[in-house]
């Protein structure tokens, strides 16, 4: 059953994470500036807020800066902010003392979920955006019906009517070709929604050498005293993240203007450079304490975590009780089976295609020569001269805004930069029901 909504939304955000959060405090204080209020909905998949609570694991922490929050960067006095969430929590003493620039991410959630809160009235909790369609007035695209189904798939279809579209669907897990996801071999994402299936795990493999696959392997190694934690990955060891202060700056807002002026050539080495900011690495004292414990149980006899490095898995077979793996060790091609209980495969993520979710839309939209779309400096996405909407992209630009795109840090001012370009260009399609 369809049920097509009458009204005309100036925006329809499609997901309700942080970025689409931060876009919606953005909004209500230009709003409150200009008195201009933006008729903006929300639609989030999720039946209430969650940002990655499959892997928020006890003990870990952001990595970035509290002041990387949802509004600092842009509005250091909003009411949004970290420390005035630490205030209105009662926290904030017993935070300064803490020392800490990076809380932990079960408190980062909680303030997630208490900066939402206040939205609840816009955001469409468990509704899953499944169709984009264009809607044609005289010749020209003038609105888009945004189609999302409710509850998880068994619900009825809403039809959301919106002249300005931002697409903030965050990332989708990455498992290596052809792997299902299933009883006995998960991806991280899944983690903690997975871990009371499991009972009493004699032998546990983990894929993966970044920071999810260390935690994941931390976790597993300390809930489990008895099990054997086995850790595997082609690198030789875990390589630590660099968040030395100079190259913390390719996370700047002004790295971004750099970014997205640079030409293919330049943006690929800046990326190649700074990768050991973000990909595959993790952080130094989680690093020191998994190599303190292996140390420890060698000098005890008793090795429970083991690391396989320089190894791949060759063949993996799941059955009712467990799994069988084949690791190869690069070196020597020396192969080993193992029998585990599960398989994680902690092998990161990819951000969700625009295009995906944008459908016959998304022929509007120019593609580069790679074939993702093409996007302004403000996050649009460029379009052809029929479509009159605006289409923002939050989160898979890191081919033209770089690094920090699907990241935290340029968050608050990503989001104010968007709300702006929104507002102050008033393109054609940006009516603001005026
Ligand atoms: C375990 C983990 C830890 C991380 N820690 C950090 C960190 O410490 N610092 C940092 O800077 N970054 C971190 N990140 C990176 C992460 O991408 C950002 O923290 C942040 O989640 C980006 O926000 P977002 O709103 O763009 O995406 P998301 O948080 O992924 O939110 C996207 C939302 O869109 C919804 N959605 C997707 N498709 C649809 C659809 N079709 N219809 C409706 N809703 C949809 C999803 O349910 C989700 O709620 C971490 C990532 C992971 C996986």
């Amino acid at each position: 059953m369809s049920r097509a909504e009458q009204r005309v939304h100036d925006l329809v955000g499609i997901g309700f994470g942080p970025s689409n959060l931060a876009l919606a405090i953005a909004l209500r204080e230009q709003a409150a500036g200009s008195g201009t209020p933006v008729d903006a909905v929300f639609l989030e998949k999720q039946p209430a807020f969650g940002w990655h609570r499959g892997m928020l694991i006890e003990g870990t922490t952001m990595q970035v800066s509290f002041l990387k929050d949802l509004v600092t960067m842009r509005n250091p006095s909003s009411e949004f902010g970290f420390l005035n969430y630490l205030q209105d929590k009662g926290r904030l003493v017993d935070f300064i003392n803490h020392k800490t620039m990076f809380p932990s991410r079960v408190e980062f959630h909680d303030y997630l979920e208490w900066a939402a809160a206040p939205f609840a009235d816009q955001v469409r909790y468990g509704s899953e955006v499944v169709a984009v369609t264009p809607v044609t007035v005289d010749g020209h695209v003038e609105y888009l019906d945004v189609v999302a189904r409710q509850d998880g798939g068994s619900g009825e279809l809403s039809t959301y009517r919106t002249r300005n579209l931002v697409v903030a669907a965050g990332l989708e897990p990455v498992l290596p070709e052809g792997v299902p996801n299933g009883d006995r071999i998960w991806h991280s994402e899944d983690l903690l929604r997975r871990l009371p299936t499991l009972e009493d795990p004699r032998r546990v493999l983990v894929v993966g050498a970044g920071q999810s696959a260390a935690e994941v392997v931390d976790h597993l190694h300390t809930t489990f005293p008895a099990a054997e934690v086995c850790a595997v990955f082609a690198r030789y060891g875990y390589t630590p993240a660099d968040d030395s202060p100079f190259a913390n700056r390719i996370f700047d807002p002004g790295a971004v203007d750099h970014f997205y002026a640079a030409g293919d050539d330049v943006k690929e080495l800046l990326r190649a450079y700074h990768q050991s900011t973000n990909y595959s690495v993790v952080d130094m004292d989680l690093i020191e304490e998994l190599y303190r414990r292996h140390y420890q149980e060698r000098v005890q006899g008793v090795e429970r975590l083991r690391l396989l490095n320089a190894s791949r898995l060759t063949d993996v077979t799941a059955h009712e009780g467990g799994v069988k793996a084949t690791v190869r060790f690069l070196p020597t091609g020396e192969e080993q089976v193992l029998d585990a209980d599960v398989l994680v495969y902690a092998t990161g993520y990819r951000p969700t295609d625009p295009l995906t979710l944008l459908g016959a839309t998304g022929e509007h939209c120019v593609r580069r020569d790679d074939g993702r779309v093409t996007l302004g400096r403000d996050y649009r996405a460029v379009t052809d001269a029929t479509l009159r909407c605006g289409i923002y992209v939050q989160g898979a630009s890191e081919h033209t805004h770089g690094i920090t795109s699907t990241l935290l840090s340029n968050t608050a001012i990503r989001a104010g930069e968007i709300a702006a370009s929104l507002t102050n260009g008033r393109h054609n399609a940006y009516a603001l029901s005026n």
